[in-house]
Parts: structure tokens; C-alpha cells; sequence
């Protein structure tokens, strides 16, 4: 992460006590772009290289259709490949009974990771690295049919262009866990 590196969330009763808050957690295969995504979002800025071992959690200050919301963000980094969640509900479970809704990402560009991602049921299903399209794998109809077959939203996005549309993945989880 280096400098630009976010804080990670520490004990923020101040804040939580004031408006409402909303876990999200972030997952999907190792190298999919979760850290980039979240930290795009946190900061507005691509950084290309993390640790892959790093977890942490993130809060922000977010104001979703003019009601403000403390967002918490699981960047999750397990070892194991999707789909060990069956096995493994004790490791699972540190996000599963926290987390008010889930971001599963991909990456268009390798085919596994989106294989890995229709283990899980997401909430939020993310094609990301949509600027190799030139290197694409899983079409964006792919990615469509798994996210109508779990009945979840689906966005394809890239964590080094626009922030915008990253952004905007984030905020749609907050909407989807109000709507719980
Ligand atoms: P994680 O293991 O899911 O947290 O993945 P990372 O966020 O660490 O990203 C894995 C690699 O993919 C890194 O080398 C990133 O620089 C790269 N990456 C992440 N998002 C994008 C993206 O949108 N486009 C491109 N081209 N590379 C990305
Ligand atoms: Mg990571």
C-alpha cells in the first residue's frame, strides 16, 4: 500500500453512535483487484501493487441518496479459493455474520476468478480490470447470466480508470443492504 495506504478502521463508537452503519465485505479470488477496488473507492487513486496477504477494515463517512451512512469495508484476503466456505465456516464466518451485504469481484481477464466467484451467492457481482478488455475472458453476458441466475446487481468496472463507476458499485451495496 505504501503512503496512500488508508487507515484502517479502529474503534469508531463516536461515530457509529451518530448514523447508521452498513458492513460491507469484499470478496472473490486472490489477484481479482479487491484491495484496488477498495481503495480506489477510499481514496480515489489506483495503486497497482499490494500486499495479497493484507486484510483489514475501512470506514467511511458516505452520504447514499442524501442520507449519510458510516460504511465499514471487509478488503478480505484468504488464502483459499472461493468456494471453501462449506469447509470452512469458522474462517468464513469473520465476514459472513458481519457483513450487511457482499461485493464479489472477478477480473474479466481470468476466467478462473470468475468460475471461483459463482460459488458464493454475492450481492453485488463485479467483472473488474475492464480495461483489459483487450486480454477478456468471461464476456460481460457471462457475467449477466450468473448475476440474473443469483438474482444480484452486476457491474463491470476497472479500479484504475473512473472513479465514478466505482464508487457507485459501493454505494449500490449500501442500497441493497437497505433494502434488507
Ligand atoms: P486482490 O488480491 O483481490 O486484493 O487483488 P489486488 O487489488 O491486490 O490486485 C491484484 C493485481 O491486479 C494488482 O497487480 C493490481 O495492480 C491489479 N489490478 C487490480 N485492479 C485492476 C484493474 O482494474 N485493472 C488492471 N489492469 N489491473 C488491476
Ligand atoms: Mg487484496
Amino acid at each position: 500500500f505504501g503512503k496512500s495506504r488508508p487507515a484502517p478502521c479502529v474503534h469508531d463508537r463516536h461515530l457509529s453512535s451518530l448514523v447508521p452503519e452498513c458492513n460491507v465485505a469484499i470478496l472473490g479470488c486472490r489477484g481479482s483487484g479487491k484491495s484496488a477496488l477498495t481503495v480506489k473507492f477510499l481514496t480515489k487513486r489506483f495503486i497497482s501493487e499490494y500486499d495479497p496477504n493484507l486484510e483489514d477494515t475501512y470506514a467511511s463517512e458516505e452520504v447514499v441518496d442524501q442520507q449519510p451512512v458510516l460504511m465499514k469495508v471487509m478488503d478480505t484476503a484468504d488464502q483459499l479459493l472461493r468456494g471453501c466456505l462449506d469447509v470452512l465456516p469458522s474462517s468464513a464466518s469473520r465476514y459472513l455474520n458481519w457483513a450487511n451485504a457482499f461485493i464479489v469481484v472477478y477480473s474479466i481477464n481470468n476466467r478462473k476468478s470468475f468460475e471461483n466467484a459463482q460459488l458464493e451467492a454475492p450481492v453485488l457481482l463485479i467483472g473488474n480490470k475492464l480495461d483489459m478488455e483487450q486480454y477478456r475472458q468471461v464476456t460481460k453476458a457471462e457475467g449477466i447470466s450468473v448475476a440474473t441466475k443469483y438474482g444480484t446487481l452486476f457491474y463491470e468496472v476497472s479500479a484504475c480508470q473512473d472513479f465514478k463507476s466505482v464508487q457507485h458499485v459501493f454505494h449500490e451495496a449500501v442500497r441493497e443492504a437497505r433494502r434488507e
